[in-house]
């Protein structure tokens, strides 16, 4: 399998640069801004390693400028997708077949071009198409540097774990790609998570359909020609935006589909389940389900904690990126001898954000992704304005008429229960509920049972007997838990990321854990001096 040619070291994290003023990678990332906001790029499938166009078509609009058109996208449908299938297995052989040391050759170089030549063109489309700020596009971008370094270690890891052998027998493993093709469909939030999901099975031979998200094509597109140009043989990734119906339908129910990698919403990942649960008797192997998926995440606050560390949490968790990431804040619960103060901060420091251009670099938050998004944030303001359960503190509006805009709120709900406090809203909206300071188990008991789902939260305390109270009271409420930290901003290779209950299954993505679903482990063993006795000595009469 592997020839032993590996990474001698563990790989660094991608350094994330600051963008100051006049810094060449500022001049370089607004140049770039200024060419893909004057052009409309066509996006082509591309199966096989060929260009193919369709003609059926979206557009690909700027959140935050929605008349601004960026790209026209094709889409595929059953006749492009069963291609798909087909280019993907006829790539498998050799795909598999390719010495280790090339497959991670090709990746390495990949990242080598992210954090070099292709940063501007990956950070600019991640601005324009998702409506992130030049530093969250620049987290995002790194972080994809990171899945392929931190992903070729982790094969590499893998591939070490061999069996003992005794005296005159070599046991070995050899970790092979699934027998069939992965079925990639990944979301608008992350560029980096759009790359990883058909990349990391790849890195272990496996070849994969990956259906991007509609509002997240054109950065995913120019990381799917980076993987072209770095020399990805045809067929390994096929590029397939098209509707996530007609990827159920076709791709995820085909006998040959043997793991399906995703990230998105709770509901969209149940449903393949279910639908997998169906054809169960008609696939070649169990399908591998990985799926990492909603969240309501949330900051607990003790008596103790620091407030200015506190509220400066809760205001860069809850509305960078306007909430879209899956880990960000949308629930504090803050105790009553702390509040007063508390609310103060928070207000403050939310009245100075600015809202809006991404372009330009003094603003904090661009606009939620799509108008779908942005009527799900304005249902739950107007139902929190009407409501006599919760006060708005902060915020409360929003605004289509140029992007999707949507004022950072801050909700105080009088009930933990309401809706605010307990559903996924995935967008620039937090609530708060505050509880009397001799209830603090109780209320960590509502904290972790109020919602199905259980991905990041935080704790801020200083006294060290609440740490160790707050950590046990709140072990299954997350996959990532914060002690006096927000509870975004997980980093490869140091917070591995991914939660349980109805947040996913916690396989760790970027990590070894994650890396172990794609293979399938064939164990030999060799004798070198076989045994030709059939008789056992313990036989012998004395
Ligand atoms: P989404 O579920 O709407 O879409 C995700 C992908 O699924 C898209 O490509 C979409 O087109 C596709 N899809 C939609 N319907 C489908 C169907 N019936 N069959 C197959 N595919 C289908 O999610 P989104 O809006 O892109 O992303 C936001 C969601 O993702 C939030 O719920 C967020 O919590 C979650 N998320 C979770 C993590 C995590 O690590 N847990 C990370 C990022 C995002």
């Amino acid at each position: 399998m592997s020839n032993g040619y590996f990474m001698m070291e563990k790989p660094k994290n991608d350094l994330v640069r600051g963008y100051l003023p006049h810094s060449p990678e500022r001049e370089a990332l607004k140049a770039e801004l200024e060419r893909q906001s004057n052009q409309v790029v066509k996006i082509p499938l591309i199966i096989g390693g060929k260009e193919i166009y369709t003609e059926k078509t979206i557009k690909v609009t700027m959140p935050h400028d929605h008349q601004h058109v960026l790209a026209e996208c094709c889409m595929a449908g059953k006749e492009e997708l069963n291609m798909a299938i087909q280019a993907a297995l006829d790539a498998k052989e050799q795909w598999e077949q390719m010495p280790w040391e090339h497959r991670a050759a090709l990746f390495l170089k990949v990242a080598d071009r992210i954090t070099h030549d292709y940063r501007p063109i990956l950070n600019a489309s991640t601005m324009l198409g998702q409506s992130k700020t030049a530093y969250q596009a620049e987290i995002d971008i790194a972080e994809l540097a990171d899945f392929l370094r931190f992903g070729v270690w982790n094969a590499q890891e893998l591939f070490r774990e061999q069996p003992l052998s005794g005296d005159g027998v070599w046991n070995r493993q050899d970790y092979r790609p699934l027998d069939g093709f992965i079925c990639a469909i990944s979301p608008f939030n992350f560029t980096s998570i759009g790359g990883n999901l058909p990349t990391a099975p790849a890195i272990v031979g496996n070849v994969a359909l990956w259906k991007p998200s509609r509002t997240a094509v054109l950065s995913n597109y120019y990381y799917m020609k980076l993987l072209m140009e770095c020399g990805l043989p045809a067929g390994v990734i096929n590029f397939v935006p098209c509707s996530g119906g007609d990827m159920s339908h076709y791709v995820v129910s085909h006998p040959k589909m043997a793991g399906f990698h995703f990230t998105g919403s709770t509901g969209v990942f149940q449903s393949v389940w279910k639908q997998v649960g169906e054809h169960i008797a008609s696939y070649a192997n169990y399908p591998r389900l990985v799926g990492e998926t909603g969240g309501k995440d949330y900051i607990f606050a003790h008596a103790s904690a620091d407030v200015e560390a506190l509220a400066a949490a809760i205001v860069r968790g809850s509305f960078e990126f306007q909430g879209q990431k899956c880990s960000a804040c949308s629930r504090v619960f803050v105790p009553e001898s702390i509040w007063t103060e508390l609310k103060e901060k928070i207000q403050t420091a939310t009245a100075t954000l600015k809202m809006g251009d991404v372009q330009e670099f003094d603003t904090f938050m661009g606009a939620v992704i799509d108008e779908s998004s942005f009527e799900t944030c304005k249902g739950y303001l107007e139902r929190a304005q009407a409501s006599d359960q919760c006060e708005i503190l902060i915020g409360g509006h929003c605004d289509s008429s140029k992007g999707w805009f949507v004022e950072p709120t801050i909700i105080h709900c009088f009930s933990p229960d309401y809706e605010s406090m307990t559903e996924e809203i995935f967008g620039p909206i937090v609530s708060i509920y505050v509880y009397k300071d001799t209830e603090l188990e109780e209320t960590m008991k509502i904290c972790d049972t109020a919602t199905p789902y259980a991905l990041s939260g935080a704790i801020f305390a200083q006294d060290r007997n609440a740490i160790v109270e707050m950590e046990r009271a709140l072990r299954n409420s997350c996959g990532n838990f914060y002690i006096n930290d927000k509870c975004t901003g997980a980093v490869v290779g140091q917070q591995p990321f991914g939660g349980a209950r109805a947040s996913g299954t916690n396989d760790k993505a970027g990590s070894l854990l994650n890396m172990v679903r794609w293979v399938s482990a064939h164990a030999t063993k060799e004798s070198f001096s076989p045994s030709k006795e059939i008789v056992y000595p313990y036989m012998c009469e004395a």
